[in-house]
């Protein structure tokens, strides 16, 4: 699930092996756009697949950082903020 299709939908380019060194590049703060010219990712179909799948990502980390926050913040929100000024 989540996982960048090893092909273009589109125009059946292979994009899946250039997934990780793309998310790597980004996750790195470098441009996506750049990054893709220099995979030389071109198609726009092509393009909008692994940049589509990076805001994916920032999705389930946002899950992945938050559920300790959110227990928290069910059982009392006192608590949460009590940790918050420990930080
Ligand atoms: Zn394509």
């Amino acid at each position: 699930m989540g996982m960048v299709p090893v092909r273009c939908f589109s125009c059946g380019a292979l994009v899946g092996h250039k997934w990780e060194e793309f998310e790597r590049r980004i996750k790195a703060g470098e441009d996506a756009g750049k990054v893709l010219d220099d995979l030389g990712v071109r198609r726009y179909c092509c393009r909008s697949i692994l940049l589509s799948h990076v805001e994916v990502i920032d999705d389930v980390l946002k899950y992945f950082i938050k559920p300790m926050g959110d227990k928290r913040e069910r059982e009392g929100e006192r608590e949460e903020e009590n940790e918050r000024e420990r930080e």
